[in-house]
């Protein structure tokens, strides 16, 4: 059988062996040189002033809210098209979710599903930058703005896209990103929060240490902090492959244009849509839809295509379907979530795929909906 082709695949090489080496002689193991300059380093990308690593993307998620002092009964608004950690940070934060649906076309959260759902308890906006394409971050910014709103950007799928000049997580008050595996930055675990708010970053520093800053010796007063740090060994990876970042969403870019080279011509297969004009994309996994008529036959297809050796996914089953998650949340009609969420299908796209394996997986995938 051909060698299995994984859906996320993450890299390294001599550097980052380096970079952990480094650590380790320095005896040095938690928030060293190697957290400061990282920080530093993805702050800069974001355009911002300050940068606060955490464990997770979603202990950056939950963070960024209890900085802005969300308080339970406080409502945050998100789409239920998304990975559910957004909702999880929004339960750790003491908070309450709420549903808006997505647009179909860039599966981000549509504006006017947000705008219907403001209430008086409404306090955060949280777009999620989904896939590696950047939410209607201006339209979302104006809504915001309107309503006394602040804005958590979950950018933790698209570090690296930008949307009107602006890089995705500098947008909003703050942004967050994600170091899992499948990220185009991927250290193991870990998040970070970016933010130009000195008073806010200093709560966000307090918040991820027991509610203690070593930096300027200041403890929290109104409430308990975690144990959310991000470690040196984590910092130092993450250093050397953000600076390998912009290489690596080319490569993205590319396999993405090689898939839709692909598949474009499939009536029974709808690509994402094209990055529009203003935007760049950070290519995060190839999400395709079937067909509506053909949502039936989507686990099916995943089955074999697994069973051929080809990594694939259902990214994502809407929050409103997950077990704990059905029924609990104010939300809108969902309509658009729940129809993607029926028909979606992740393709591999990480820096070991040539032409041959999309070949083999475009292969894969045509022969079957042949057949079935
Ligand atoms: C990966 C991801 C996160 C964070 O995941 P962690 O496992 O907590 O680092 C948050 N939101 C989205 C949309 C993600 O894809």
């Amino acid at each position: 059988m051909d060698p299995e082709i994984p859906l996320a695949w993450p890299q390294f090489e001599e550097a980052e062996a380096e970079a952990l080496s480094r650590v380790l002689h320095s005896h040095r193991w938690s928030v060293g040189g190697a957290l400061l300059a990282f920080e530093s380093e993805l702050a800069a990308l974001a355009g911002r002033q300050h940068g606060v690593g955490v464990n997770s993307g979603t202990s950056a998620l939950q963070i960024a809210l209890q900085a802005l002092d969300v308080q339970p009964g406080d409502e945050v608004i998100l789409p239920a098209y998304t990975f559910v950690g957004p909702v999880n940070a929004v339960l750790a934060a003491g908070a309450t979710p709420v549903l808006a649906d997505v647009d179909p076309l860039t599966l981000n959260l549509d504006p006017a599903a947000v705008e219907a759902l403001i209430g008086p308890r409404t306090r955060v906006l949280m777009p999620v930058h989904l896939f590696g394409r950047p939410a209607a971050m201006s339209e979302l910014m104006a809504i915001a703005n309107q309503h006394s709103l602040r804005v958590v950007e979950d950018a933790c799928e698209s570090v690296g896209a930008t949307t009107q000049g602006q890089p995705v997580g500098g947008i909003g008050d703050i942004g967050c990103y994600a170091f899992y595996p499948n990220k185009p930055i991927a250290v193991g675990e870990g998040g970070m929060l970016v933010l130009n708010d000195e008073a806010l970053a200093l709560r966000c520093r307090q918040l991820r240490n027991q509610g203690f800053d070593p930096q300027s010796g200041a403890y929290l007063e109104d409430r308990h902090g975690h144990s959310a740090r991000l470690s040196e060994w984590h910092a130092a990876i993450g250093s050397v492959q953000l600076a390998r970042l912009p290489t690596v969403l080319r490569q993205r870019a590319d396999l993405a244009e090689g898939y839709r080279q692909r598949l474009q011509r499939d009536r029974r297969i709808e690509l994402p849509a094209p990055a529009s004009d203003d935007q760049q994309i950070a290519w995060f996994t190839y999400p395709i839809r079937l067909v509506a008529s053909l949502a039936s036959r989507r686990d099916w297809l995943l089955t074999e295509l697994r069973a051929a050796g080809i990594g694939c996914n259902t990214y994502f089953t809407p929050v409103h379907r997950l077990p704990y998650h059905r029924g609990r949340y104010r939300c809108g009609r969902l309509t658009v979530s729940d129809d993607i969420g029926s028909r979606c299908l992740a393709l591999p796209l990480h820096h070991a795929l040539d032409d041959a394996a999309l070949d083999r997986i475009c292969e894969a995938l045509i022969g079957l909906l042949d057949r079935g």
